[in-house]
């Protein structure tokens, strides 16, 4: 009898919408008959160590940031980071995962796990919540028309220089206020030796998806829809080639 090797891949289950992901993750991976994967909730360290990727789900970031403070989970997560296994944060796990915010709350902390600086909240209000059918073909080959959700979104407002990254080229979203009240991430033990890739921008020039390496990050939200394949992409691209 063969053995299939066991993918875990967990979802930080502090708040937010990480049923969604579970659900989505599942689905994404029905056809794979010849594999085995188990998805869990991760609230603990305990169940942390054993997740052999994450996904950082979208809610409120500044209360992922207390929760993980009062559960014990933030410097787990630190420790996870440093452990080069594949992340991916949507909306408030796309802030929780940066190494600035602009728009942060003073007592909120992030991990500083991508080169990037986020702005909180950056759509003004009359579009604070939209949905918009986005173009994902060039990284997502056939994916032309995905339907994504933005809910109060950030948008990633900078790419940041770092001593290693040499062929540096500053790319910026065309965004107001760049320099006002940014929260830094004190995580200096972490350096992601990839560049960071612009995924995808939307017309006005806003940075939505990005990937530095194994950490993926986008402003919206495709577990808030019923189309799995971003979902596979991920399993794909980043869980099955770890
Ligand atoms: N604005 C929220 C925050 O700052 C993110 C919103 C979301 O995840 N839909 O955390």
């Amino acid at each position: 009898m063969t053995v299939l090797k066991q993918y875990t891949v967990g979802v930080l289950a502090l708040q937010g919408a990480f049923k969604e992901h579970i659900e989505l993750l599942q689905a994404a991976t029905q056809t794979y008959s010849d594999l085995n994967f188990k998805f869990i909730e991760v609230r603990t360290p305990e169940e942390l160590i054993t997740c052999d990727s994450l996904v950082i789900p979208g809610g409120e970031s500044t209360a992922m940031s207390l929760i993980a403070e009062r559960t014990g989970m933030f410097e787990p997560l630190l420790k996870y980071i440093q452990s080069d296994k594949p992340i991916w944060g949507t909306c408030a796990g796309l802030i929780f995962l940066a190494k600035q915010i602009i728009n942060g709350r003073p007592e909120q902390k992030i991990l500083g796990a991508l080169d990037i600086q986020v702005k909180r909240n950056a759509f003004g209000r009359q579009q604070e919540s939209f949905e918009s059918p986005l173009d994902f073909g060039s990284f997502i080959p056939g994916v032309d028309n995905f339907p994504t959700v933005f809910i109060r979104a950030p948008v990633i407002s900078k790419i940041l220089e770092t001593s290693y990254n040499k062929e540096f080229i500053p790319i910026e979203s065309i965004i107001d206020n760049q320099d006002q009240n940014i929260i830094y991430s004190n995580n200096k033990d972490f350096q992601n030796n990839s560049p960071v890739q612009v995924l995808h921008k939307l017309d006005s020039g806003l940075i939505v998806a990005v990937r530095q390496g194994k950490i993926l990050g986008t402003s919206f939200h495709p577990e808030l829809t019923n189309d799995f394949r971003f979902h596979k992409w991920f399993i794909d691209e980043f869980v099955l080639k770890n």
